[in-house]
């Protein structure tokens, strides 16, 4: 990286900051004791040129591209892992989606709102019993004279009690379609709104097709390309949401280390006591590597979009790190750790999704160890 662009980066960092210091900082604690989403911080974002990050200008993005993205979700972890989340479904999993596999007309019709904020953007692909088997998924378009007529059940799904536009897969025949979805369209409904653990802030919720009608100018790419559009995700979804996790961490570190050169026990700060040191090294030690792993991940991706080795290693370590540090941060508030008012327990319960949405820890290390194993057959194994 280049002194200027390197210069670049810091500064578009400093104004993201600045953005989410009075943006998203004094109602962090709303977000998630009541459960709010903060639609107008996500409209300004939307202005700031946040949400169409990855997208070009004349679509009405910031062509700032995926390393801004990463950094924008790191950001906006660090002060409100929820609204990363919601801000990681809408701009990554729905609209670089929308964007990089929708036809010109969809382009312009739908890539701008969502840049805007004017829309909000969601991806359905869970189903009440197919989530690590996505691919075993029941709802079932069919074509007839007028497009597709799509019918099934979808649940889990990120802003879905909010959103405005759904991209959604199905099957079609023996293979899978995605269209865009809109949630004014006839036999589209909206189920319950999930009570959450943590990411509160961050709806959740379900919804149903009901012999929903689609015209053909909603089919993104291809008859039966909804496969390889959902792999085509995957691996950037992996990564870019790996950054979530690594600013929950951030916060979760720099609160231990404030309180642990605040406090005072037996007459000496916190950090002089040789386990709590231990705890400080490791959680330096796993965030840093983290980070390191995660921007290693995205630059690899650029060169092979396909690479879920490195992808899934990314957001495997990045998800149970975070909620490592998390969990030593509470330890090291001791009492006022495990109580509400301090943050170290909400980055906890935030923490916890990391290991189940976006694909669960389990089938990130199948992906990684089944990758090894194949490249090393193949001679091509990166140690
Ligand atoms: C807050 C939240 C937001 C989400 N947002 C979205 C969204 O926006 N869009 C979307 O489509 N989905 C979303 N999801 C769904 C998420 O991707 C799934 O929950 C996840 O993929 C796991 O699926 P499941 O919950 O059905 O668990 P299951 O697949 O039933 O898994 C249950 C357990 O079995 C393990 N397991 C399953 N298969 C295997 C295997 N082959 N080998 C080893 N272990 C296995 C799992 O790791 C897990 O521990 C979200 C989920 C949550 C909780």
């Amino acid at each position: 990286m280049t002194d200027q662009s390197q210069d670049e980066n810091q500064i578009l960092r400093d104004t993201v900051r600045e953005f989410l210091k009075r943006e998203v900082e004094p109602i962090s604690s709303k977000i998630d004791s009541q459960d709010y989403f903060p639609a107008d911080v996500f409209k300004k974002m939307g202005k700031m040129g946040f949400l169409g990050v990855t997208i070009p200008e004349e679509y009405g993005g910031s062509a700032l591209g995926y390393e801004a993205q990463a950094m924008i979700e790191e950001e906006i972890g660090y002060y409100s892992a929820s609204l990363a989340l919601s801000y990681g479904a809408h701009s990554n999993l729905c609209l670089d989606n929308l964007y990089r596999n929708g036809s010109e007309e969809l382009r312009e019709n739908y890539v701008p709102k969502l840049s805007s904020g004017e829309f909000i953007g969601s991806l359905a692909l869970t189903e009440p019993e197919s989530g690590s088997d996505a691919l075993n998924m029941k709802t079932v378009s069919t074509e007839n004279g007028n497009g597709f007529s799509i019918t099934g059940s979808k649940t889990f799904i990120t802003n879905a009690p909010v959103a405005d536009l759904f991209l959604v897969y199905s099957r079609f025949g023996d293979g899978y379609n995605a269209y865009c979805v809109l949630s004014d369209d006839k036999g589209f409904s909206r189920g319950k709104k999930f009570d959450k653990m943590g990411m509160r802030g961050s709806p959740t919720g379900e919804i149903y097709f009901d012999s929903l009608q689609i015209p053909y100018n909603r089919l993104i790419g291809k008859r039966g390309d909804g496969k390889r559009i959902i792999l085509s995700g995957l691996n950037s979804e992996r990564v870019i949401l790996s950054f979530i996790f690594i600013g929950v961490a951030r916060r979760a570190l720099e609160l231990a280390l404030k309180y642990s050169t605040e406090r005072k026990q037996s007459g000496k700060f916190l950090y002089e006591f040789q386990l709590i040191q231990e705890k400080l090294a490791y959680m330096y030690t796993r965030l840093r590597t983290s980070r390191l792993l995660a921007e290693d991940s995205l630059g690899l991706l650029k060169r092979d979009p396909l690479d879920s080795v490195s992808a899934a290693s990314a957001i495997l370590h990045a998800t149970e790190s975070a909620e490592y540090i998390a969990r030593e941060a509470i330890q090291i508030f001791g009492g006022y750790g495990y109580i509400k008012d301090n943050e170290p327990e909400r980055l906890m319960r935030d923490a916890i999704l990391g290991q189940i949405g976006a694909g669960t820890t389990e089938i990130r290390k199948r992906l990684v160890a089944l990758g090894i194993v194949k490249q090393y057959r193949e001679g091509k194994v990166r140690l």
